[in-house]
């Protein structure tokens, strides 16, 4: 048995969520009492930036300066790095402020829009691309929800919604069984997509009861963001196999980070982990020039040598495709290693995986 795998045990003794997410660590005072830090520093960033750390996710913390700590823990470049790179950053490089229509709701292609239903995450990651947002108490409101729904229903031409955050998973199981209802009720709303981190950060929230609501509004589809391959542990298995097994597909939108996932042995690993607990790799994305995330920024070469060792090396199955956004509004863009190394009248010369160059009739 893999050392993540289902265990049958576990659900016995699965602690309420509500309780794991009432004791988080939101002040440096409290984060003091594991780890030797500076309080100081660290309450500076949080006024800015909100911590939240909760005791699951804290416990995968093995030591200060670790993948999970990076992604959890406050840093003073946070702060430190706005004065002078704000040419370049944002607080919404996306412009998704102007795409929105109403409230917490973003329109940018044709068929699917952007639905923000809650600004509560279990841990607010420092590299967050919607920082400017998340934490803020009355940012989402039953009217903004009321508004967005309004929305989507005058507007024939959305097929699929994206239910999002914040943390969508945060909502309560009455009101999230009551948003999704009116979503569905919605004849021209073909497919319901829910991004989340839950099973990656509180992975107790995937209960029993989470997966029988859920299963009702199919075709619904989740998509998780897990960033290192020691988050797969086996809570976060658990939980994938509960949504698994209510027939939700899983995918993954992973973050290349500095310092946590820019190597391709380590994303690699986090592809076949991944698979393993039956979540299908769809994106990795290249970090945004979010204001306060620029000690996470990678190179474009960085992204473009991982998908040059995944291609080929592992299944198929586990590739996602590397994306970058676009400032401003426009969209997502894939990027690939190039593999077509030439084309005239008759042969398309191309590389495979190992590097080598192979000839191919164009017609
Ligand atoms: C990323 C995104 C989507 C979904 O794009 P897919 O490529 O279908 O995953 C939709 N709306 C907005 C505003 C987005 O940023
Ligand atoms: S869970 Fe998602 S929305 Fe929430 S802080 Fe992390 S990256 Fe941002």
């Amino acid at each position: 048995m893999p050392d993540f795998a289902y265990n049958k045990s576990i659900k016995n003794i699965l602690p309420d969520w509500h309780d794991i997410l009432s004791s988080s660590i939101e002040t440096s005072d409290e984060l003091a009492k594991y780890f030797h830090v500076d309080k100081k520093k660290i309450q500076k960033v949080a006024k800015r930036y909100p911590m939240r750390i909760n005791p699951y996710y804290l416990s995968l913390i093995t030591r200060v300066g670790d993948p999970m700590w990076r992604q959890a823990v406050p840093d003073q470049t946070e702060i430190e790095n706005q004065e002078n790179r704000s040419s370049f950053e944002a607080d919404d490089p996306l412009a998704e402020e102007n795409q929105s229509p109403v409230p917490n709701l973003i329109h940018r292609y044709p068929d699917r829009v952007l639905f923000m239903v809650s600004s509560q995450c279990a841990v607010y990651c420092r590299f967050c691309m919607r920082k400017r947002k998340v934490g803020a108490p009355f940012a989402v409101t039953d009217e903004t929800v009321r508004e967005g729904i309004n929305y989507i229903k005058k507007t024939k031409s959305i097929r699929e919604v994206l239910v999002s955050g914040g943390d969508p998973l945060l909502l309560e199981d009455d009101d999230l069984n009551n948003l999704l209802t009116k979503l569905r009720e919605i004849s021209h709303v073909e497919i319901i997509r829910i991004h989340t981190r839950v099973p990656c950060t509180l992975p107790q929230r995937i209960t029993k009861n989470l997966a029988k609501i859920l299963k009702r509004f199919h075709p619904l589809f989740i998509n998780i963001h897990f960033n290192h391959p020691d988050e797969i542990t086996c809570q976060a298995s658990r939980a994938c196999a509960e949504l698994a097994d209510a027939g939700i597909p899983l995918g993954c939108q992973t973050v290349l980070l500095k310092g946590i996932n820019n190597n391709p042995r380590v994303m690699k690993l986090l592809m076949r982990k991944l698979l393993r607990i039956r979540v299908r790799p769809y994106y990795i994305f290249h970090a945004d020039p979010v204001k306060g995330t620029a000690h996470f920024r990678t190179s474009i070469n960085d992204g473009l040598k991982i998908m040059a060792a995944l291609r080929g090396y592992v299944s198929g199955m586990c590739v996602p495709h590397y994306m970058i956004d676009l400032p401003g509004e426009g969209g997502k863009v894939p990027l690939l290693p190039e593999c077509v190394k030439g084309m005239d009248k008759s042969t398309l010369k191309v590389e495979n995986y190992k590097g080598e160059v192979f000839e191919y009739p164009v017609t």
